[in-house]
This record gives C-alpha cells, sequence and structure tokens, in this order.
C-alpha cells in the first residue's frame, strides 16, 4: 500500500468520492483507516464490497456516472446520424493496437470530437496508424475534415496511414494543407517534420501523378514539431482547447505524451503514447476526465507457451519500451480520471480477463477499453458511455462539406471553384503511352459513347455550395442552418 492512496477526506466532492475517493471517504464514514478499506477492495475481502457504494444492480465497477450522455441515441453508434451535443465529448478508436493488424484491430488512432452543436464538431486526432482511415472514413468523417493530427511518436503504428491519407484526400476534396504536430527528435533527422520531408521525398511519383486532378494545397503540410524535452508545453491553443505534451520513455529521445483540455466544457482527455509508466505522467495526466495509455500484459511464461517464442523476448520488449497492466492500474489510481482506458494493445478474449485483472491490482474505479476497433466512448461533466460503431462493410465515402472546403469559417461563397490540376499527364508521360490506347469508339455501344474530358476546361470548374450541403442529405441538424 503506497502512502498516496491513503488520501486526505475531508471537504471531498461528489465527484471525488465518484472519480475513486468513494473507497476511502466510504472508510472515514465507517471509522476504518482508509488504508485498510481499499486493501479489502482489491483483495478477497471477507465481506464483499463494491468501491462505488452504486446500488444493487449496478455492478462492482460501474459508477452511477456511467450512463448514456444526451447525444446517445441508439445503444450502439451509427454514424453519422447522432449529431453531438455542445460541450460533449466523443472519443472514437479507429485504431487500437501496435501489432498484430487484425480484422479487429488496425494501428492506433484516437478521434476527439468536441461538440457544438452542428454536424461539424472540432475534430482532432492523436496518431493515425496503419489501417484507421479506413475506419476513420467508415465513422462517415468527410474526408476533407481528417486533420489536426497529433503523433506522439514515430513508430510507424502511430503514423502509418498519414502516406496514404494525404494524396486522396487532396483529390477528394482536401485542398487546404495537412496540419501536423509531433516531437522532435535528438538529431533534426529523428523529428516530425523530417519524416514528413521524407515521406513525401518517397511519394514523388505518387504525388506527381495526382497533380493531373484538383488537389489545392492538400499536398503541404504545416508541421508543428515541438521540443521533445519540453515539460508541459502547449502544442496548441486554439478555439478554446489546449494541448500539452511531455517526454515518454520508449528506448529512443523524442516519445511524447499529450493531454487536451477543453475549457468551454470542462473536460480533459490524456493519452500517453507508448512508453515505461512514469512519474511524469501522473504529474501531468492528474485529474483528467479521460486517462488512455498503452497496456501489455505481464504474464511472460505463458506468453511464451502460447506464441511458441523464448520468454526473453516478451520481457526484453515490455521492460524497456511498454507500460504492463499492472503499471497502467497503478498510474490510473495515482491520477485518478473519471474513466481510465486502454489503447495500443492485443486484443484477445481470453488474456483481455487476466489482463483487467492487473490493472485491477491497483485500480477499482471505472474502466473501459480503447478497442477493438471502433470504440465509441461520449462524455460529459455527469455521464461516460461506451458503445461500439456499426460500420457499413461497403461504406461510401461521405461527401465533402463545403463548410470546410472555404477554409476559414468566413461567409461561405455561392460557388466554390475546384483547384486547376497543376500537372497535365502531356507533361509527365509520353506521347506513346496515350497512342496505345484504345480507340473509345471500339468498346462504348453506339448509344453509351460520349465525349472524353481529356483536359481541365479552360473556364475552370466550379460548384455549388448549397448543392453540396444539400447532398449531405440526413445529417444536418437544425443547427447548421
Ligand atoms: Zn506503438
Ligand atoms: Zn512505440
Amino acid at each position: 500500500m503506497s502512502d498516496s492512496s491513503k488520501k486526505e477526506t475531508s471537504g471531498m466532492g461528489r465527484r471525488d468520492m465518484l472519480k475513486g475517493g468513494g473507497i476511502a471517504a466510504m472508510a472515514a464514514a465507517a471509522g476504518v483507516p482508509a488504508g485498510e478499506a481499499a486493501a479489502s477492495a482489491r483483495t478477497m475481502p471477507d465481506e464483499p464490497k463494491n468501491p462505488y457504494g452504486t446500488p444493487p444492480g449496478y455492478g462492482i465497477s460501474l459508477p452511477e456516472y456511467y450512463r448514456p450522455t444526451p447525444s446517445v441515441s441508439n445503444r450502439n453508434f451509427f454514424p453519422p446520424g447522432e449529431v453531438l451535443a455542445k460541450n460533449e465529448m466523443r472519443i472514437c478508436f479507429p485504431g487500437s493496437t501496435p501489432w498484430p493488424p487484425t480484422l479487429a484491430q488496425s494501428g492506433t488512432c484516437i478521434m476527439v470530437e468536441l461538440g457544438n452543436g452542428t454536424t461539424i464538431p472540432k475534430r482532432m486526432f492523436f496518431d493515425l496508424g496503419n489501417g484507421s482511415v479506413k475506419n476513420i472514413l467508415g465513422l462517415q468523417v468527410p474526408v476533407p475534415q481528417i486533420n489536426d493530427i497529433f503523433i506522439s511518436h514515430l513508430h510507424v503504428d502511430h503514423y502509418h496511414d498519414l502516406s496514404y491519407l494525404f494524396p486522396f484526400r487532396a483529390s477528394f476534396g482536401g485542398w487546404t494543407p495537412m496540419r501536423v504536430t509531433g516531437p522532435s527528435g535528438a538529431r533534426p533527422d529523428l523529428g516530425t517534420r523530417h519524416m514528413i520531408e521524407k515521406l513525401k521525398e518517397s511519394m514523388v511519383w505518387h504525388l506527381e501523378n495526382f497533380d493531373h486532378c484538383p488537389i489545392g494545397d492538400g499536398y503541404v503540410f504545416e508541421v508543428n514539431e515541438f521540443d521533445w524535452r519540453d515539460e508541459n508545453g502547449i502544442c496548441y491553443d486554439q478555439d478554446g482547447v489546449t494541448v500539452r505534451h511531455w517526454p515518454r520513455s520508449h528506448v529512443k529521445d523524442g516519445a511524447s505524451a499529450y493531454r487536451l483540455d477543453w475549457e468551454e466544457a470542462g473536460l480533459s482527455m490524456v493519452w500517453t503514447g507508448d512508453g515505461r509508466p512514469d512519474e511524469k505522467t501522473i504529474k501531468y495526466a492528474k485529474g483528467c476526465d479521460v486517462f488512455i495509455t498503452e497496456g501489455q500484459l505481464d504474464n511472460m511464461a505463458l506468453q511464451a507457451i502460447k506464441f511458441g517464442i523464448p520468454v526473453e523476448i516478451p520481457t526484453y520488449i515490455v521492460d524497456t519500451y511498454h507500460t504492463p497492466y499492472y503499471a497502467a492500474g497503478y498510474c490510473m489510481k495515482e491520477i485518478n480520471p473519471r474513466v481510465g482506458m486502454i489503447c495500443h494493445y492485443e486484443q484477445n478474449a481470453e488474456l483481455d480477463i487476466e489482463a483487467a485483472a492487473q490493472i485491477r491490482a491497483h485500480w477499482p474505479g471505472l474502466f473501459l477499453w480503447g478497442g477493438p476497433d471502433v470504440a465509441v466512448v461520449n462524455v460529459t461533466k455527469d455521464a461516460i458511455w461506451q458503445r461500439y460503431a456499426v460500420r457499413p462493410e461497403h461504406a461510401s465515402v461521405s461527401p465533402p462539406d463545403p463548410r470546410e472546403l472555404a477554409a476559414g469559417g468566413a461567409q461561405l461563397p455561392d460557388e466554390i471553384e475546384i483547384p486547376r490540376p497543376k500537372l497535365p499527364r502531356e507533361e509527365q508521360q509520353e506521347q506513346f503511352l496515350r497512342d496505345m490506347e484504345i480507340d473509345p469508339n471500339t468498346f462504348y455501344p453506339a448509344d453509351a459513347n460520349r465525349p472524353l474530358m481529356r483536359t481541365w476546361p479552360e473556364e475552370g470548374v466550379k460548384i455549388k455550395t448549397q448543392d453540396l450541403i444539400d447532398s449531405r442529405g440526413g445529417v444536418r441538424s437544425e443547427a447548421d442552418k
């Protein structure tokens, strides 16, 4: 039992009670030392207790604030049919694993939505791992709105889909620059800016090729590279939302954690990224509403049997890179969030039970999995609720929203001119390749034949803004008008 769990209980508010101080408070009321009471909730007690003191039928680990928020209109999450209420936060997990990617889990990605009562909540993305874009599209997020990406560190399971996203985003209406925030490294070539420059360099063929289409400024990156050493520095401060960061121990300099504070709603979220459990994370994450960290099972002997590998391999990896579930539970206890969550883990039905038990060795409060894909958690000051998104297997891409295309949110023009292509194929392809194309009159039936569009019209192409808004049928709210 550590001293820090023996809390001062006088003056404890209702929320503090709910946030896990409940054991100590109940103990104080009963004249029992807090340490003993907390210990009895964690070990096998003579008389079992509900640490929250919630009414019968509510379970052991679920506080009364675990209930649907005002925005929740269905037991499942059917995007995009649910307008996020003002001052409500929704956290979706389009990716949740480091390795292996499976049908159920893509590379880590956390999409945070901050509700303003319209169909366009403020969106921010924490990491963009392999396969996550497919799930973001499945959540029907309009392509241009996949932006404001915060990368925790430069392991590919945290940014791999960036290379896939940006050229396709650009060609699907994302004509504004990509905003990416991430850490520097011990050398310039170990930082986020270098990674993005080289990413683009490796994609010259693709990028020039797509320059045959309208892409506007979609290839432009606005990189906000912060000093990896900076402790609790602010790397984002806009619209009443601040994001701070601090360094983490993950074998190499440059791994970072993020904390988002949303002033108007009084809500906060922490994503630790990867790393060994550390004191700074406890310090800077303290008292947040939603604490999300990574998790690794500490049952090396069993893993060695299960996966047929020497016990040294998982042990060495966990002990130098990662957070075992015991430590995740310990950090949750010290940080005391309204909900502790694990993302970036290997989901496994039988072992998840053991994982939760290892977390419960320390943390009696509300615990939820940030996975498998796509877990959805709604958060308000009064309630927290988890569901899973129903994703169409054959999703169509959500049409762009002109309010995003207009970039800046000023008065919308009646018409928007589509950016002119920059590099027509005549400038990047030898003539004989076009000459060898089969004459269309050969394959089009006479009544289906149409004039080919092989060059961009001199006069340009314009779209009516209202037509685009109307094409988003069924997802508009009164608040949008
Ligand atoms: Zn990772
Ligand atoms: Zn990592």
